[in-house]
């Protein structure tokens, strides 16, 4: 059930129901923005002329395409592949692509609608996009990923392009699968486009910091959602959600700032290392072998692992929530809060659902979403895109503090946005409506296209 909305939010919100039926994660996303329009569209009505929301919610084209690959056995296999170029106002679609078999158009469309504003927010020339495909990565043998990724490719190619579309990574998309995917590429058109895909090899095109940038955006976030209220994460207990590569380097920034953290998941399980988190090990569990978070225990006598159940019954001062969508629900928010909670900042897209950014909120604990916290990633991504077109790269040190930069920008225009319109603190009003204006004003000035 979903809170009612006004105005032309409603009308459009009606419309996203009545055009793309059984696509909750869409409907979800759309919702929390169109939610949080209501304030800057009672102020400036005119931002919905020309069935500007009606447009903003209508992908721009959205591509299904069929992936056969051959597995290791000789046996044929079919998945299905996606891309929605969701929204171009702001430059190429840009976003990630996720291999991962929870992936459905609905899951997809979610993603893209959300990278709009986020890419809006990095304040760089980025539109919105994203992909990815069914495919299960988990079991597969680095020949048959590489089949998989240059049939994917053998379709996507055509829609691509440094100007047009550009891919990165996701869940299940890493430096592995856009070596594939660029070599593929590169095959096909006989062109060495570095700009065209993101998160590229260090050698070859890819840029310092890129692997570290989401994780550790999303840190740069929360300490400054700390320290505006004179605060900070030195020897706060910290619990992140997952131990892919956002989750990893979150970690690895928040113990650097300080923090001690307790606690990280997998699909299966969670551990909890009450004297901190051991990173080596994680990353060569996790990250070097694609191993279970079950091994950790192995490892670490004093350290705990509980097979399923979520990471979100370990208490903790600062949640990180890195590990995917509605991961983190009401009941978990109030577990939370009723055990001390001060802060939340996403590094996954969307991980707390409406009831839980709800809870969180009514409690008076700061709260920011994805598509501000976790948008160095992608903002490192058009920092990639930078380096390519002038054919340079730049030192980690000159990158990471231009990343540190841009996220406190963000959290500054979020802040800034929120009081503006009487809703002081709110990061999600903040991040909707600041991203759509950018949008908006060019979708404007394209007029109706
Ligand atoms: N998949 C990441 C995201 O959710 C990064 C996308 C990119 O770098 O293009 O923002």
């Amino acid at each position: 059930a979903f809170a009612e909305l006004t105005g032309p939010a409603a009308a459009t919100f009606d419309e996203v129901l009545r055009r793309n039926p059984g696509e909750p994660e869409f409907h979800q996303a759309a919702h929390e923005v169109l939610e949080s329009l209501g304030a800057v569209l009672a102020r400036r009505p005119e931002l919905a002329d020309a069935a500007l929301l009606e447009r903003l919610v209508e992908p721009e084209r959205q591509l299904m395409f069929r992936v056969p690959w051959t597995d290791d056995s000789g046996r044929v296999r079919v998945n299905r592949g996606f891309r929605v170029e969701f929204n171009g106002a702001l430059g190429p679609y840009k976003g990630g692509l996720r291999f991962h078999p929870s992936v459905n158009l609905s899951v997809v469309k979610f993603l893209g609608f959300e990278q709009i504003f986020k890419n809006a927010l990095t304040g760089l020339g980025i539109g919105g996009g994203k992909g990815g495909s069914d495919f299960d990565p988990k079991g597969r043998s680095d020949a048959e990923v590489m089949r998989f990724c240059q049939s994917f490719m053998t379709e996507l190619y055509r829609h691509l392009g440094e100007h047009t579309d550009v891919p990165a990574g996701d869940i299940g998309v890493g430096g592995r699968e856009i070596g594939y995917l660029f070599g593929q590429y590169r095959r096909i058109t006989n062109r060495y486009e570095a700009g065209v895909l993101t998160g590229k090899g260090l050698g070859w095109g890819g840029s310092q910091v890129r692997t570290e940038a989401t994780g550790y955006g999303c840190v740069y976030f929360l300490a400054e959602m700390l320290r505006v209220r004179g605060d900070d994460l030195m020897d706060r207990k910290a619990v992140v959600s997952g131990s892919g590569n956002v989750s990893v380097f979150a970690i690895e920034k928040a113990r650097e700032l300080g923090a001690r953290v307790v606690a990280a998941s997998d699909s299966a399980g969670y551990i909890v290392d009450d004297k901190g988190i051991d990173l080596n090990l994680l990353k060569e569990i996790k990250l070097d072998r694609r191993g279970r978070i079950a091994e950790y225990a192995d490892r670490v006598p004093h350290a705990r692992y509980v097979d399923g159940g979520s990471v979100w019954e370990v208490p903790c001062d600062v949640a990180l929530p890195c590990a995917t969508q509605n991961e983190l629900d009401g009941a978990a928010a109030a577990h939370l809060v009723k055990h001390g909670l001060m802060a939340v900042a996403e590094g996954a897209n969307m991980p707390c659902t409406p009831e839980a950014v709800h809870v969180f909120q009514a409690a008076g604990v700061p709260f920011a979403p994805g598509k501000a916290a976790n948008a160095g990633g992608v903002a490192t991504s058009a920092l990639e895109m930078a380096q390519n077109a002038a054919r340079t790269s730049w030192s980690f040190a000159d990158t990471d503090a231009r990343l540190g930069a841009i996220m406190r920008d963000i959290h500054a225009t979020c802040l800034a946005t929120a009081a503006e319109h009487d809703r002081e603190g709110d990061y999600v009003l903040g991040a909707n409506v600041a991203g759509f204006l950018r949008v908006a004003e060019a979708m404007t000035a394209f007029g109706v296209v």
